[in-house]
């Protein structure tokens, strides 16, 4: 049941939400989101995060990290770099997706997290970010927008203070405290704000419970920080857009995260 606290997206509200470029806009004003993720070892999520950003179609993807080669082969539109430092000027970060979380890992985190546009932290960069709560302390006085995306296991890696019996009370704390704006992942994703506004995800299938599937959710919010949409809306919207595709796709008969991409927008 969904209860009267609670804010809950419908398909036309999510529509009427959803960018559209205009006959104004171009490559630069249609949002630039940045995607760093991947490392040697993994060089599937940050595909799988950046098909998520492209196929919002943003006005530009840049991705920085070690598998520049992979994401470029798969989505040619992207300006790949090495490093964040390289990438250049975004209006939103994805960071964390196979990142792992050696010195490499946690510089490039600390080094995105020290944009002012707003962030968001996933996967790898949650685990990494539960040693350096400071970083987020530093944005949050710094009136820096952070949206973080974790499943269980990294919502306890981050607030482990924070028991998930009451993922409501649980997810409210955890933004109250961080000042970050928390979506935790699961049947009924859960996204609230620091401000105590607090929405809950309608879509979705346990189709979604596998492997890759998050990875496509952060790069699908991402487009919509950088389109300028507020965070805990990009998140709801974001959440409420993946959930439709895993239906479709199941519908579809298809399987794997990759096959998000083509069911995201209608
Ligand atoms: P991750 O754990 O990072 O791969 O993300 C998994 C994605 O699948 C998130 O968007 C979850 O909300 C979604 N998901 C996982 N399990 C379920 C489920 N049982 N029902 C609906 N969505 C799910
Ligand atoms: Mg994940």
């Amino acid at each position: 049941s969904v209860r009267a606290d609670l804010l809950a997206l419908t398909d036309g509200a999510a529509a009427a939400l959803l960018p559209d470029p205009g006959r104004a806009d171009d490559k630069y004003t249609g949002g630039l989101v940045g995607v760093a993720a991947g490392s040697t070892d993994y060089p599937g999520a940050p595909v799988l995060s950046v098909g998520g950003a492209v196929c919002l179609r943003p006005g530009m993807v840049r991705y920085a990290g070690a598998q520049a080669k992979a994401v470029v082969a798969r989505w040619p539109e992207v300006v790949a770099a090495e490093s964040v430092e390289r990438a250049g000027r975004v209006q939103a970060w994805v960071v964390g997706p196979g990142m792992g979380t050696d010195e490499t890992a946690a510089a490039t985190l600390r080094t995105v997290l020290e944009q002012d546009v707003p962030v968001l932290v996933d996967a790898d960069g949650l685990t990494l970010l539960a040693g350096h709560r400071d970083w987020l302390d530093r944005r949050r006085a710094a009136g820096q927008v952070t949206v973080l995306t974790p499943h269980d296991r990294e919502f306890t890696r981050v607030f482990g203070d924070l028991d998930l019996t009451d993922r409501l009370d649980a997810v409210r704390r955890a933004a109250a405290t961080s000042g970050a704006v928390v979506l935790l992942k699961g049947h009924r994703t859960l996204v609230a704000a620091p401000d105590g506004t607090t929405w809950v995800n309608l879509t979705g299938t346990p189709w979604l419970a596998s492997a890759g599937s998050g990875d496509v959710l952060s790069g699908v919010i991402g487009s919509l920080l950088a389109s300028g949409l507020p965070a805990d809306r990009a998140a709801a919207l974001g959440a409420h857009l993946h959930g439709r595709a895993g239906e479709r796709a199941e519908r579809a008969g298809r399987a794997g995260a990759h096959a998000l991409w083509e069911f995201l927008r209608g």
